[in-house]
């Protein structure tokens, strides 16, 4: 099944596959984040585009799996999991704004 899902900004796009006891979703999250600069608390876009494999289990699981990121949902909520994406790359922190990028950089000379 295709997904094309938007929540504040940011996209999940790829595919899910149903498996007996799971969902595999393979694809890309891309978009632009208002985020704060853990140096001057200033806010700032981040743009974000990575691949992202997800492995979408029911709770509870104790499982560990080294290629897929494990989700745990009753039910497949993509919503979901763009939420709890927008929070962990809010709470990066190296979150840091270009202003306070330069900084540092002419420090070191
Ligand atoms: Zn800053």
């Amino acid at each position: 099944m295709q997904i094309n899902k938007t929540l504040n900004g940011l996209t999940l796009k790829g595919n899910s596959e149903k498996k007996k006891d799971c969902y595999i979703i393979t694809g890309t999250l891309e978009g632009d984040i208002e985020v704060e600069c853990v140096k001057c608390l200033k806010p700032f876009i981040k743009h974000i585009k990575e691949k992202v494999q997800y492995k979408i289990v029911k709770p509870p699981f104790s499982g560990f799996d080294e290629k897929y990121d494990i989700i745990e949902q009753e039910k497949l909520n993509i919503y979901e999991i763009l939420k709890s994406e927008i929070e962990l790359i809010k709470n990066d922190f190296s979150n840091i704004c270009n202003e306070c990028k330069d900084k540092e950089f002419n420090k070191e000379f």
